[in-house]
């Protein structure tokens, strides 16, 4: 029996996840569940899965979970404050840590399952983002498992030999190939991207996602997150991760090997696949999610990424060649700009602007450890924050 925390249980992921969780329950044991605010989606949680534990880091919320559970006569304990996800990422009975949360909070409950050895299944690619090294050396160091659900990845793992390390050196490699599905505005002219408008951007054409995400996915940012993952992920250099516009998002992702062979997962978008995947790994489970119908799809469409477009991309390569903390500014950076853009103070194209601007005002200098991630994280968002607040003058 596995015991199971979820950091992020009310997110996409994690709902996600315990519906796989559900159809396995004679092997998997929910232990705790986090988020952050919605507490009526984590109390039905908490009545249904009984987990030992269970957070909710808002403190308006977290009273009302107590006051709920309390009164539905549940024996799930409910603990506060940000610490306590730290505390139960290393607790001796949590055997696997899927990682949920979204943006900069996942990282340091993500860091404490790497530093106790714990299974990882990885959804908060942030982590790897903005700490990537840290956090490869520390699960190497403690001997956690780390598998990832994001699906191009999950999808890379599936097809690269099994029982490997995730290393592409050793394995015939040539090059991986990540799909990206193009998002809402594929089509779009520079002209009509100047007046999209949030809501517009939150209409992903295939996946069903957090809000973060799906403008990253607009932006195409997402994609360029993805590069910097795959590249701790399976220790492959910048020049051998491509990106390709595939609309169908039916190819997951691809490996080229030296032979000329291209291996790639195809399957339904439904983030159930991955997540059973990562859960079982090397095994296969059910997930709940149906075969694809070629018949039906038809077919399978392929073009190259518009840079000039979508130059996230561009200056998420360029993060990862200027090393250090690059990485941790560019999210940081990142993550203000798609707050911003939500609550209407920053265009869809501002949000590049300011991504670019704060990469290029705050120098990049070490990453050996959590103090000066956490440090260069917060001195970019100042940063950002202060470029948005010069273009509303
Ligand atoms: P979401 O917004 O739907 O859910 C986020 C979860 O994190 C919620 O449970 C929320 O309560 C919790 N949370 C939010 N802010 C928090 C904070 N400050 N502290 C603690 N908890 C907090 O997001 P999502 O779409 O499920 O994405 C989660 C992560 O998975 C992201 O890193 C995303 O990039 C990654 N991911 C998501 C998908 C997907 O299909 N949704 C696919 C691949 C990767
Ligand atoms: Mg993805």
């Amino acid at each position: 029996m596995e015991n199971i925390l979820i950091l992020g249980s009310t997110g996409s992921i994690g709902c996600n996840a315990l519906q796989v969780i559900k159809l396995h329950k004679e092997k998997y044991k929910v232990f705790a569940l986090t988020a952050n605010k919605n507490v009526d989606l984590l109390t039905e949680q908490c009545l249904e899965f009984e987990p030992r534990y269970a957070v909710a880091l808002n403190d308006d919320a977290n009273q009302k979970l107590k006051k709920n559970l309390f009164l539905s006569n549940s024996k799930t304990i409910v603990l506060e404050s940000v610490e306590s996800l730290d505390w139960l990422a290393s607790h001796i009975d949590t055997s696997t840590v899927i990682s949920a949360i979204v943006g900069a909070a996942g990282l340091k409950p993500t860091m404490a399952a790497a530093n106790s050895g714990k299974k990882i299944l990885l959804a908060n690619k942030e982590t790897l983002v903005m700490a990537g090294e840290l956090f490869v050396k520390a699960i190497n160091h403690s001997k956690s498992t780390l598998i990832p659900i994001d699906s191009e990845h999950n999808a890379i793992l599936q097809v690269l030999p099994q029982n490997k390390k995730l290393n592409y050196k050793s394995n015939g490699v040539r090059k991986i190939l990540l799909t990206a599905s193009g998002g809402p505005f594929r089509t779009y002219s520079k002209e009509q991207l100047l007046k999209v408008t949030p809501k517009e951007a939150l209409r992903h054409p295939n996946w069903v996602m957090g809000k973060k995400i799906t403008i990253d996915s607009a932006t195409m940012m997402n994609k360029g997150l993805e590069i910097i993952e795959a590249f701790w992920l399976f220790d492959i250099p910048a020049s051998d991760i491509e990106v390709i516009i595939h609309p169908q998002s039916i190819i997951h992702s691809l490996v080229e090997y030296i032979d000329g062979s291209t291996l790639a997962q195809l399957g339904n978008p439904d983030m159930r696949t991955p997540i059973a995947y990562a859960l079982s790994h090397p095994e296969r489970i059910e997930s709940g999610v149906s075969g694809l119908d070629l018949i039906k799809t038809k077919k399978l469409d392929f073009e190259a990424p518009d840079l000039n477009k979508f130059p996230c991309l561009g200056l998420a390569y360029r993060a990862l060649g200027m090393g250090h903390n690059a990485p941790t500014i560019l999210n940081a950076a990142n993550e203000v700009a798609v707050e911003s853009f939500l609550d209407r103070r920053l265009s869809f194209l501002g949000m590049t602007g300011v991504i670019e601007q704060t990469l290029s005002e705050v120098a990049s200098t070490a990453a050996d450890n959590l103090d000066q991630i956490l440090q260069a994280d917060t001195l970019a968002r100042s940063v950002a924050r202060r470029c948005i607040g010069r273009s509303l003058q």
